[in-house]
């Protein structure tokens, strides 16, 4: 077996939580990430056959039987992942229609998976229903989205107006715009069904008062998604107090749908 930590997904997932904390979004033991793999990627790394233990998830997932999933833990510091990946990180594999999780790897010193895993294993059944190719549900707590949703009406198509505003490559890089949850109590299956639904028609939910999830094929999907939705949300924060005499008009962002080939969001342009 070679070690795990050497394997690229591992590596990567251990980059990406690096820049995160680097970027202010992951305050203390904020935030999670979910990585599915391909039985493939974990081969020569992992032994199928070696369960260490096996937690009980709290619901049901039945379309992620068999998958496995490299996950932050719960209580983990994204700032100490990287010295400390086998106490803060573990590989699971769903079984028992998603109610057990098999432990492989990880969670040295008798941890589990974030509390959120609920609300990730759940978008990654949204998000498998609409892209197979999805491996990744992300959440943090940028500080510019996070203020947003205090000052600005939580409407899913006027949130996503206004980042579309913002910044010229929004509406490419995410045309699917935006949905956005009210407050709700975090950690529970019922906030993890909400996101889920939402998850359906946009890889960007926002969480009021809280933060942000994404999803994507990859690492690098669904932190760009964060991070250009972020950025927008920064031009506003530093606008939004000032009158605003210029923008982006629905004329010029069909010119962007044209150039770049994407199609925005249904009825979200006039
Ligand atoms: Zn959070």
């Amino acid at each position: 077996m070679t070690d795990i930590l050497n394997a690229p997904f591992m590596t990567e997932m251990i980059r990406t939580v690096s820049v995160m904390y680097d970027h202010g979004w992951d305050e203390r033991n904020g935030g999670n990430i979910s990585l599915m793999l391909d039985e493939g990627e974990t081969a020569g790394y992992l032994d199928p056959g070696s369960v260490l233990r096996t937690i009980p998830t709290g619901f049901a997932a039945p379309e992620l039987d068999g998958k496995y999933f490299l996950v932050t833990g719960t209580g983990s510091y994204f700032r100490k992942i990287p010295y400390a990946p086998e106490a803060s990180l573990g590989v699971v594999r769903l079984r028992d229609r998603g109610e057990q999780a098999d432990l492989l790897w990880g969670y040295a010193g008798g941890g589990q998976f974030t509390s959120e895993f609920p609300a990730h294993m759940m978008s990654h059944t949204a998000r498998l229903g609409v892209d197979p190719g999805n491996r990744v549900v992300m959440h943090c707590h940028p500080a510019n989205l996070l203020a947003m949703t205090y000052v600005h009406p939580l409407d899913e198509r006027e949130f996503t107006r206004t980042l579309w505003q913002m910044c010229t490559e929004c509406v490419v890089v995410f045309p699917d715009g935006v949905n956005v949850l009210p407050w709700m109590l975090c950690g529970t299956n019922e906030i993890g069904l909400a996101t889920a639904e939402k998850m359906k028609t946009s890889r960007l939910v926002v969480w009021s008062q809280h933060g942000i999830y994404g999803a994507g094929k990859t690492l690098d999907e669904a932190f760009g998604l964060i991070e250009t939705a972020e950025k927008a949300a920064e031009i506003y924060m530093k606008t939004a107090h000032l009158p605003r005499i210029n923008t982006i008009t629905d004329e010029q962002m069909h010119l962007l749908e044209q150039r770049f080939g994407v199609k925005a969001r249904e009825g979200y342009l006039d």
